[in-house]
């Protein structure tokens, strides 16, 4: 080794030993004729002194070092006058006998800090400076930990970690596909998986009964700050089990996850239907760190002559408590957030329960002081809370009303970033029509089984089949979704013509899974999580890309490599493909 300790490992214990380290240079200060340096590696960061008194006599090459030169230097740890209770080595210095410069850097263009001033475009260009940085370097070794801890918990329930290929045919996860062009076979193409989820089935009928992998996967979709195109997944698969099995196993590792990383023990997870998420939260991925369920009074307030709510389909609302003295402006700030076209409602109504225990509303006009208790008493709500409603077709306004409560949440301090609260949302639909093409969509994907019950549903009334599939949320955060499968080839057929395969369509393109069903598969069922986003969950970031060591940006793009970029001419003529424009 070049160094021997590290730029984080030295304590006063250590005073008096002569040692070497490496590293880069952090900063350089000139005070009274002596020069400090910090001393920067992964581990940390060590003072060095640079003294008259000491046996050093390099000053001269002292002045041609600068910020991210890369350094060795040989001297003797000293107890520090000054001490700095800030940092781990801070009791200690190192008084330098010399030094050689392993590389000079030029002037780097942002600061290597944790506040930087360095722009997101310009970070990502140097990401290997921006990794540098500590809380980068943070982000990565908690991603590690993860991963280790993973590999461990797994490992520990017998499963094995088994690679799928990454040049495979498109698998139906309903985003698009990246394709890769084959030039031995002119005029074909490979699509990158979108997860590994056929592959994982046919290690089941294989016999390897559990299966995991922690796994790249690709979906060539809009980015937003939690998608990447190119994202990690911890995809898993067991045999013999059912829905319970497969929820317990992977209760098992969260609370695992969250014992290690997070120091937490987390109860048993609750578990709630997709309906009564829709109902009470507007959403598949409720955020359960806070009440403010959606309370319905469809009935209480139709037919008083109030056109927009004898029209509307749905009347519901939240109750923000300690929040009736909102003012009029504040309340003006509110409906014009939710008539925003990202939330996109059309009205905001309200009542105040003043502190007085007067009800005031926005609809006053058409309800009596006694109609106003009425809805009150319907939310339970006392002096001092604010009842936001709003109105409309039943799907949109529970959306709407779902970003309201989050937007009230974290305005009322309510989703504190250091509480967890994981949950299971079961029961899913099946399937969703889509107006457009006239057809169903696989809710999960095509392989996921029908609750057993609702299987004869599938030939009267296909939308009110309940799939035998779960997703792990977190905090608001779907970290994970999986279903028990289908294992037998005429329900697969079956399921492929519910949505709109001819049977040689799907025999062309899933032949090959629903062929294997045909020797002997076993029962199966399974998960994947989204890696990255729990990373970021637990490291508390806003971006998964901060917890990737090579992100794209929103364009898609790795503006450090300049990708993507045009290939040669030469190569596009051996894949025998044209760019038409
Ligand atoms: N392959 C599925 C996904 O990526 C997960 C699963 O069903 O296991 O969402």
């Amino acid at each position: 080794m070049l160094r021997t300790h590290t730029c984080g490992e030295l304590r006063i214990d250590h005073a008096g030993i002569n040692v070497t380290l490496c590293g880069w240079i952090q900063r350089i200060r000139e005070m009274g004729g002596m020069t400090f340096i910090d001393l920067r590696d992964r581990y940390g960061i060590t003072q060095l002194i640079f003294n008259f008194q000491t046996q050093f006599d390099q000053f001269e090459k002292l002045k041609q070092l600068g910020r991210e030169f890369v350094i060795c230097v040989k001297g003797v740890v000293a107890e520090r006058s000054n001490k700095n209770p800030k940092i781990p080595t801070g009791d200690i210095e190192i008084l330098v006998d010399s030094f050689e410069i392993l590389n000079p850097s030029v002037i780097p263009p942002f600061t290597i800090e944790d506040n930087t001033d360095g722009g997101e475009e310009l970070r990502m260009k140097y990401r290997y400076l921006d990794l540098r940085r500590n809380v980068n370097r943070k982000n990565l070794e908690l991603r590690h930990k993860m991963a280790i801890e993973t590999r461990n918990y797994m490992n520990s329930h017998q499963f094995i970690e088994i690679e799928t290929p990454v040049l495979i045919k498109s698998t139906p996860e309903g985003a698009r596909d990246f394709v890769v062009p084959s030039r031995m076979n002119p005029g074909q193409y490979y699509a990158l998986p979108q997860s590994p989820q056929t592959f994982k089935q046919i290690l089941m009928i294989a016999g390897f009964d559990r299966y995991f992998q922690i796994v790249k996967c690709f979906r060539d979709e809009d980015l937003r700050a939690d998608r990447q195109p190119e994202f990690t997944q911890i995809d898993c698969e067991m045999s013999f089990v059912t829905r319970e099995d497969i929820l317990l196993t992977f209760e098992g590792l969260a609370k695992h996850l969250f014992r290690i990383i997070k120091g937490l023990d987390i109860p048993d997870f609750p578990r709630m239907t997709y309906d009564q998420a829709m109902q009470e939260y507007g959403t598949d991925k409720p955020d359960i760190r806070f009440g403010m369920k959606f309370v319905e009074i469809t009935g209480l307030v139709k037919g008083k002559d109030f056109r927009v709510f004898d029209d509307s389909e749905l009347i519901a609302g939240i109750k923000a408590e300690g929040c009736s003295e909102y003012s009029r402006k504040q309340l003006d700030e509110l409906t014009e957030w939710v008539k925003r076209p990202q939330i996109g409602a059309k009205g905001l109504f309200y009542i105040k329960y003043g502190l007085d225990c007067v009800l005031k509303s926005s609809v006053d006009k058409f309800y009596s002081p006694d109609d106003l208790l009425k809805i009150s008493n319907q939310f339970e709500a006392k002096p001092g809370d604010l009842m936001l409603i709003m109105a409309g077709e039943t799907e949109l306004t529970r959306q709407a009303l779902g970003s309201l409560r989050l937007e009230m949440g974290t305005r009322l301090g309510l989703r504190k970033p250091e509480v967890f609260k994981p949950l299971w949302v079961i029961d899913f639909p099946l399937l969703e029509w889509n107006e457009e093409t006239k057809r169903f969509y696989a809710k999960h994907h095509p392989f996921t089984s029908p609750v057993k019950e609702d299987i004869p549903l599938l030939d009267t009334d296909p939308g009110a089949v309940r799939a035998n599939a779960y997703d792990l949320v977190i905090n608001g955060v779907e970290i994970g979704g999986g279903s028990i499968r289908i294992y037998n080839k005429e329900l697969q057929k079956k399921m492929f013509r519910v949505l709109g395969f001819s049977d040689e369509q799907a025999q062309e393109q899933f032949g090959f899974l629903m062929n294997a069903f045909e020797y002997g598969a076993p029962p199966h069922g399974g998960i994947a999580f989204g890696f990255d986003r729990w990373c970021t969950l637990f490291g508390g970031g806003e971006s998964i890309r901060d917890f990737i060591a090579f992100p794209k940006n929103n364009g898609g793009r790795d503006v450090m490599i300049d990708t993507p970029s045009t290939i040669s001419d030469d190569q596009m003529k051996e894949l025998r493909i044209r760019f038409t424009g």
